[in-house]
């Protein structure tokens, strides 16, 4: 069950010696299995070559996984002090390659603590997985600092991620995550593979960013897609009466009677273009 990728101890060793009790305020749901975090290692492709960025370690099992695949660096953010002597056992494991930064993601600038190619690969905290997530989308200057995400989410946040225009899960998170990516979903991961396990499924998500996104200012994309799906019910003449209304939409070459689950990428760049032209 726990796998063999290492000559480490296995996990529920390690969370009992160090008195690793999940904390529900830090999104902590834990995967002890190897095998599984070995198959999340590997979904973003090869590691050899890479430095990897992972959030939340917790007691290591990703951490294990991506250093056991072959990664050349893996640097991983950890708010959870109670972790920190687990993680100091797998950077003895392999002297140089981990590098444990204790803090907060969401606070914590990455980009130049690696070196490039990198990847992003996590397990993510649900209770800040979005914003994470978008932070990462907004990244300045693009292309990124990074090759791929593959990241952990609420089954429902992923499919938000990936969806396509018409479908109900189709929103600001959609509109953003494929204006500069390709998404999809890899895989599912039910409650059970957690402990403790969370109440909802999850997914394996991956992301690579767009080598030329559509060109158009991000603030005035996260405008319109947040105007426009604030009142996703009301035709766009509407819902984006604070933005312009119907004279936007006419320089954007939209029809006023649309709805915002109806368009496509293109044509919300369109609309941000127009809004900040
Ligand atoms: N990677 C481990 C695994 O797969 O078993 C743990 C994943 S657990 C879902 C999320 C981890 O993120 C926890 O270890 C938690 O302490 C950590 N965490 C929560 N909020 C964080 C933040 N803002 N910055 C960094 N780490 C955070």
């Amino acid at each position: 069950m726990s796998g063999q990728i290492d000559d480490l101890p296995p996990l529920r060793e390690v969370i009992a010696r160090h008195g690793l009790m999940a904390k529900k305020a830090l999104g902590q749901n834990f995967l002890l299995d190897l095998n599984l975090t070995a198959r999340i290692a590997r979904q973003a492709g090869p590691l050899e070559g890479h430095d990897v960025v992972e959030v939340g370690p917790g007691p290591g099992g990703l951490t294990r996984a991506l250093l056991a695949e072959g990664a050349r660096r893996v640097i991983a953010v950890e708010k959870d002090p109670r972790c920190l002597p687990a993680l100091a056992e797998i950077a003895d494991r392999y002297p140089g390659r981990l590098e444990i930064v204790e803090g907060d993601a969401l606070e914590t600038g990455l980009a130049d603590m690696v070196r490039s190619p990198a990847r992003i690969i996590a397990n993510l905290p649900y209770n800040v997985a979005t914003p994470l997530l978008t932070g990462w989308l907004l990244t300045e200057p693009w292309p990124a600092w990074f090759s791929s995400m593959t990241l952990m989410f609420q089954r429902e946040v992923a499919e938000r991620i990936c969806a396509a225009p018409g479908s109900k899960s189709y929103g600001r998170l959609s509109v953003l995550s494929q204006w500069r990516c390709e998404a999809e979903i890899a895989f599912d991961v039910g409650p059970k593979a957690f402990t403790p396990p969370p109440k909802v499924t999850s997914s394996v998500a991956v992301l690579y960013p767009r080598g030329n996104p559509l060109p158009c200012p991000a603030d005035a994309l996260q405008r319109v897609t947040a105007a426009a799906f604030g009142q996703r019910r009301k035709m766009l003449r509407q819902s984006l009466k604070s933005l312009g209304g119907a004279d936007l939409l006419e320089r954007a070459g939209i029809e006023p009677e649309r709805r915002a689950e109806t368009l496509d990428i293109a044509e919300f760049v369109a609309l941000a273009n127009a809004l900040s032209g």
